[in-house]
């Protein structure tokens, strides 16, 4: 009961600047009432954010997401619908709606500006393929691109590689996975099951097969960025290491595309895994090794701002956003 008297002093104390406020606002506005009638903007978030690694820039670029039905039957296809909506409720998120995002990493070496995958393009508009216009908030022009690496050749990766017919990054080299190109680019993967896919990569990577240097598992892109064979999201997917100044990151593209179910169930298939046994085998490979090294990765599907670490956890991994770990060394 000793508490008594501070809490009413509190109560009292709070109901009379409340009083007050009221009694400011209309004194001060005369006769007008006071409207809070501001319009309603809709959700809005930022479409870049840039981190120093080493010596090097690394700027993730948002460009845009869809909604959609999932995680299940997309992510642990070969799962109960109730335990992959139970997974998702558990780590706070809901059991049968999800979003997906794109985003595409430029990382600046201070000699090469390296665009890492180039977002949908025009084949999904309105709600994402932006990259060239967003690359303006960033402070950098189509232009200034040096060169372009292709992680493998999904559409929500190559789609931006052309606008309007001609070269989206007019200026750029490009650099990909030997073994990607010589699985999409033949004529005849253009028609039967694969005919979407292949008919994007003759009209968006084929074209500049004379500007494309082809990379081997444990190949450089340019001094401090090495690629790695990560073979099953597609047949010839890769990751990158980055590294400078003793600054690490990987670049890991599409082997965890869902940050809950993917990284702490990385066995579970995913409809969008070429070769699901192979796909997991790289997840938990790579995955691991981020993990045990304690190091960065921005995965393309990630949540924005797409930069983060991963710790394991039960049979696989968790997933742990990036704070201020770059801002200061
Ligand atoms: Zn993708």
């Amino acid at each position: 009961m000793s508490d008594t008297p501070t809490l009413v002093s509190r109560r009292t104390a709070m109901l009379g600047a409340v009083g007050a406020t009221a009694a400011l606002a209309t004194g001060v506005a005369g006769t007008t009432p006071v409207s809070a009638a501001a319009p309603m903007l809709g959700a809005h978030g930022p479409t870049h954010q840039r981190i120093k690694l080493g010596e090097f820039e690394v700027t993730v670029i948002h460009d845009g997401f869809i909604a959609l039905d999932g995680p299940h039957p997309i992510f642990g296809q070969d799962q109960e619908p109730a335990a992959v909506e139970a997974l998702a409720v558990e780590n706070f998120l809901p059991p049968k709606r999800m979003t997906i995002g794109f985003s595409p990493v430029i990382v600046n070496t201070g000699s090469e500006l390296v665009l890492f995958d180039t977002g949908n393009g025009a084949g999904r508009r309105p709600n994402a393929g932006h990259l060239r216009s967003l690359l303006a908030n960033a402070g950098y022009t189509p232009e200034q691109i040096d060169i372009v690496v292709l992680t493998h050749f999904h559409p929500d990766h190559i789609g931006g590689l052309m606008e309007d017919g001609a070269p989206a990054f007019p200026n750029a080299r490009y650099v990909t996975g030997q073994v990607e190109y010589d699985f999409w680019s033949p004529a005849e993967k253009a028609s039967g099951p694969t005919e979407r896919v292949g008919k994007l990569v003759q009209s968006n990577v084929v074209p500049f097969a004379d500007k494309m240097s082809f990379l081997g598992d444990n190949q450089d892109v340019v001094s401090g960025i090495t690629g790695m064979a990560s073979f099953g999201h597609t047949p010839g997917h890769m990751v990158f290491h980055i590294e400078s100044a003793g600054k690490r990151m990987m670049i890991t593209g599409d082997i965890a595309n869902h940050y809950v179910v993917s990284l702490q169930k990385p066995d579970w298939h995913v409809r969008f895994d070429m070769d699901k046994a192979k796909a997991a085998e790289a997840r938990r490979k790579v995955f691991g090794m981020i993990a045990a090294d304690k190091i960065a990765f921005s995965g393309y599907h990630m949540p924005f701002p797409n930069v983060g670490y991963v710790e394991t956890y039960g049979d696989g991994f968790r997933y742990v956003p990036a704070s201020y770990q770059f801002a200061v060394d």
